[in-house]
């Protein structure tokens, strides 16, 4: 089976963002646990917990198909120290919020090296603060984002992946989340069949299928390879509808969730009600 949602708000209380996945008809969703656009949160409390885990059990989410994403402002491969360590700070204490929720993961972009340092040293920057933070954490994955490439990100192939999960110590808290709009930005096309075959079978071969923990489903307002990074519904932009059959019809990813970010929310519904009819279609190999 497959588990489709979006990206949901929580503005008005954690609880809220699960509602809004249930009006959508969803079976998985995101949301942020904090505003994503300040350093520091309120910290939950026992009420805030406790009403999101029992909005969670009243709507059938399943804790394991909720992928929480972590704040812009988190830059864990910063090439100023000080500022490193601030974004050390913030991920550990989002990583601790979702382990409070009773989550499993925390989705999170890699970092940037803003032409300070060399892409070298950010990835092993970031992986070091990989490391702090699971040494300072428990139960919770830290699920790497695959990104568009734009300005000095890093992270937009699967050799950035590799390198950062090669130097991470404890392997079984650590995994990758790819998002088809950043693949295509990032020069992996995804526009037919054999486009997504060789896609997805580059980052099975170098990374493995066992770290894949989820997907952001997002066509793309930019060409291919354009390293921009503008979400567009489904079928609507460069990439077309085909990916998401493809990956819907796969068995490879079966159990792990998959989330919308397109831009126009009043559209997620429709979205997700269509990748949920092609479920009851044949099953493709890969
Ligand atoms: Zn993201
Ligand atoms: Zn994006």
């Amino acid at each position: 089976m497959k588990y489709i949602g979006a990206h949901v708000s929580s503005s008005g209380g954690l609880e809220k963002a699960v509602f809004r996945a249930f009006q959508l008809n969803a079976t998985a969703f995101s949301f942020f646990t904090k505003n994503q656009l300040q350093w520091s949160a309120s910290p939950l409390n026992a009420i805030n917990i406790d009403n999101f885990k029992k909005a969670c059990i009243k709507y059938n989410f399943f804790f394991e198909k909720i992928l929480p994403h972590s704040s812009y402002l988190i830059n864990l491969g910063h090439p100023d120290n000080d500022l490193l360590k601030k974004s050390r700070i913030a991920f550990i204490q989002e990583i601790k919020r979702c382990d409070d929720l009773g989550l499993y993961y925390l989705n999170f972009h890699p970092g940037s090296h803003l032409n300070k340092i060399s892409e070298t040293d950010c990835l092993l920057r970031i992986s070091e603060s990989i490391n702090i933070a699971l040494e300072k954490t428990n139960n919770i994955t830290a699920v790497i984002e695959n990104t568009a490439g734009q300005g000095t990100n890093v992270g937009y192939c699967f050799e950035h992946l590799y390198e950062i999960i090669n130097q991470v110590d404890d392997k079984s808290r650590i995994g990758v989340c790819l998002d088809t709009c950043h693949l295509f930005s990032s020069g992996y096309d995804l526009r037919t069949k054999e486009n997504c075959q060789n896609t997805f079978n580059k980052f099975f071969n170098l990374i493995g299928l066992k770290y894949l923990k989820g997907l952001h489903l997002n066509d793309s307002k930019r060409d291919f390879n354009s390293r921009v990074d503008r979400h567009e519904n489904l079928g609507l932009g460069y990439i077309g509808t085909l990916v998401f059959e493809w990956i819907i019809k796969n068995k490879s990813f079966s159990n792990i969730p998959m989330i919308l970010e397109t831009s126009n929310s009043l559209m997620w519904a429709e979205e997700i009600s269509w990748l949920k009819s092609l479920q009851s279609k044949d099953n493709i190999v890969l």
